[in-house]
């Protein structure tokens, strides 16, 4: 029970973390463009697209910040 009980506090512990990382940084650079907002085209080198994964921010919403989001707006519909 022990080993439980570690292996428990050790997720309970990193779930915390990553929920403070999100709540502190909730957008982290997009992994498509690398935060610039736009990519080089495969075909034509020269031609910038602005980046369709991020909408040309660059900044993507993480997926914690997703998950609370989505559980705040049903808390709030609920009550
Ligand atoms: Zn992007």
């Amino acid at each position: 029970m022990r080993g439980l009980l570690t292996a428990i506090a050790i997720a309970a512990a990193v779930l915390l973390g990553y929920a403070l990382s999100c709540a502190v940084r909730p957008y982290r650079d997009c992994w498509l463009c690398n935060g610039k907002g736009h990519h080089r085209s495969k075909g034509n080198r020269k031609l910038s697209r602005p980046c369709r994964w991020c909408r040309a921010s660059g900044k993507r919403l993480r997926f914690g910040r997703r998950a609370w989001n989505r559980a705040r707006r049903v808390h709030r519909a609920a009550g």
